[in-house]
């Protein structure tokens, strides 16, 4: 790949740094709003990664792992793609904010429509289906596959998946997958992006505080960590980088596309309007707000089976409603597996996915802890 084929595309005061990867030589640069490929004939990146970050968060370095650190498929080349940087900060700010508040005035309108009568079967079918679909491209996308690499898939596979988790409007995927990864390597700790406990006042008031703070309000506060050295992998993943950079126009999709099908189905055109609000709006909603409950509820409420070192919990209502994620105090104590539910009785949606698509041959390394790992930890 020669330094030609790339040009610098634009600066400014959000680039936090340019840095070249050991892989290929590409040069990226990673914004607090997100990370971008940058183009460089005159920005020489500065500095060499090297994945030991991978080991400590135990992504790479499983012992139960066939092929620990193989990626989930194939980088590609880079070389000619342009790619469009930089969102200024406060933009992505006023993103925030319209991504955490719109939804809930648009429910309040909703049920009053709902009241009206205006809910019919096609909304809560397309409400149910968006639901299922950008849910799992949470979690089987966003958090097993790109965060903890607990198995390996086709590109195509891996693509759909993180484009359906990028649906749910929860943050690009690979700025999604750096949080994560901080929080896995700081939980309940200082550093940690989203803890409820971390750093809380005492009382009830600092309870719920914390409570608040690691439910919604870290969305709105400063994450200074050094978000860029936890993602070499999906930075040197031109896929990733290329799906990342699309997040705000596949959030856009995600809203429209059932209020397409919500149109055509009724043909009518409050068909289109009802199906966007149901399929799209409230869905953004009703997801954000279970997928932020694993960071809060199940950090505080449910039981604790293994020790994990933090204050993770095992939460039936969310181990349902989040398709596996719930059983938090598991995935804690053992983050590569793929899958959470680990007792025959803790409904995992995501892993029965996982492991049908292993059966016919879709997934690969698939990473299970074993019995004596098991056993070990057991609280
Ligand atoms: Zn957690
Ligand atoms: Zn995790």
């Amino acid at each position: 790949m020669s330094a030609s084929q790339f040009k610098l595309c634009a600066r400014s005061d959000d680039l936090l740094l340019a840095l070249r990867l050991d892989s290929g030589e590409r040069p990226f640069y990673l914004s607090r709003s997100g990370v971008f490929l940058l183009h460089t004939i005159s920005a020489k990146p500065a500095l060499a990664l090297d994945d030991s970050i991978l080991q400590t968060l135990d992504i790479a370095s499983d012992g139960d792992a066939v092929r620990p650190a193989e990626r989930c498929h194939e980088p590609q080349s880079t070389g000619t793609e342009h790619v469009e940087l930089l969102r200024p900060l406060y933009a992505t700010r006023v993103f925030t904010m319209l991504a955490v508040t719109v939804p809930p005035l648009a429910v309040v309108g909703v049920m009053l429509l709902a009241w009206g009568g205006w809910m019919t079967s096609v909304d809560l079918a397309l409400l149910g289906s968006m639901y299922v679909l950008t849910a799992l491209g949470v979690t089987i996308g966003f958090h097993r596959l790109y965060t903890h690499k607990s198995f390996a898939t086709r590109g195509p596979i891996a693509a759909f998946f993180a484009i359906c988790g990028s649906m749910s409007a929860q943050g690009p995927v690979i700025w999604w997958a750096a949080v994560h990864r901080a929080h896995h390597q700081h939980s309940d700790r200082e550093q940690d992006p989203h803890s409820p406990h971390a750093g809380r006042a005492a009382g009830w008031i600092g309870s719920v505080r914390g409570f608040l703070h690691a439910h919604a309000g870290w969305l709105f506060a400063d994450v200074r960590a050094d978000l860029r050295r936890y993602v070499p992998d999906l930075l040197a993943d031109a896929t990733a980088v290329r799906i990342n950079n699309a997040f705000p126009y596949i959030v856009v999709a995600g809203i429209l596309l059932p209020g397409i099908v919500g149109g055509l189905i009724t043909a009518s055109w409050m068909g289109a309007l009802l199906g966007t609000l149901w399929g799209g709006v409230v869905r953004i909603f009703v997801l954000h707000h279970v997928t932020w409950s694993i960071n809060s509820v199940c950090h505080v409420w449910g039981a604790r089976e293994y020790a994990s070192g933090d204050h993770s919990r095992n939460n039936p209502i969310f181990g349902i409603l989040a398709f596996g994620e719930g059983w938090h105090n598991n995935h804690h104590a053992f983050p590569a597996s793929a899958r959470h539910g680990l007792r025959w009785w803790q409904l995992d949606m995501s892993w029965l996915i996982i492991r049908s698509l292993e059966r016919i041959g879709l997934a690969k390394k698939v990473r299970l802890p074993s019995p004596e790992r098991l056993a070990a930890r057991r609280g």
